[in-house]
Order: C-alpha cells, then sequence, then structure tokens
C-alpha cells in the first residue's frame, strides 16, 4: 500500500508544494466518517465518492506555507490529518469535515460551503 502510493504522492507534492511529514501513513477511515460526508453532502449540495478520498495521519507536524496545519487536502483525493483531529469527536470533526469539504469542492478555496456547513473555524 505504501510502496505503491508513494510514487503518486510525489508527483502530487511536487505539484502543490507540500511534503508530507515522514511519518505519514495510511489512514482507514472509520465508519462515522461515512455519515460526516453524507452530511458535508448534504449541506454543501455537492456529491462525490467517499471512497475516493485516500487518508494519511501523522502525529508529527503538518506545515502548508510555513502555517502548522490540522490537516491539509492535497488535490485531486489525499487528505493527511494530525491523528489528534482525525479522532476529534469532541468538536464534531471539524478538521475532518473541514478536508472533506475541500474534496468535494475539488478547490482549496474556502468558499460559502465552509460557513454553511459550519466547518471554517478548526482550531
Ligand atoms: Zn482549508
Amino acid at each position: 500500500m505504501v510502496m505503491k502510493c508513494l510514487p503518486l504522492l510525489l508527483l502530487l507534492i511536487a505539484c502543490d508544494g507540500f511534503t508530507a511529514p515522514s511519518d505519514a501513513r495510511p489512514y482507514q477511515p472509520p465508519p462515522e466518517f461515512t455519515g460526516l460526508w453524507q452530511r458535508m453532502e448534504q449541506c454543501s449540495g455537492l456529491s462525490g465518492d467517499f471512497a475516493r478520498v485516500h487518508w494519511f495521519i501523522t502525529d508529527g507536524d503538518l506545515q502548508l506555507d510555513g502555517k502548522s496545519r490540522a490537516g491539509v487536502w492535497v488535490s485531486p483525493h489525499n487528505v493527511y490529518m494530525l491523528e489528534s483531529y482525525a479522532i476529534d469527536a469532541y468538536r464534531d470533526y471539524v478538521a475532518v469535515r473541514h478536508e472533506m469539504l475541500h474534496d468535494l469542492t475539488q478547490s482549496g478555496e474556502h468558499g460559502p460551503v465552509f460557513t454553511i456547513c459550519d466547518a471554517l473555524n478548526v482550531n
């Protein structure tokens, strides 16, 4: 799995200027992610295939543009999460839902759906 993904990841990283942490590893999304995805589809009015998203977690530091992040979406369908945010039921998985919206919108922008779906304030 890791070896199979690596060449693709390197390509995407090169395109996006994002360097995955060295300890990033594939993450099998827990069952509740399916319900979160459906919620994000409903509030955004968009639809997408949840199975197309490849999840990765890390315990380290997720850096993008010089800032630490809870999650990073890499086009087209890769999501990197800090593990603490990937399991953050306490805050209703806001960082997970945030990255789901990036995948559904296929954009790194934060359009109105992020407010509509209450997924803007990750921290
Ligand atoms: Zn974002």
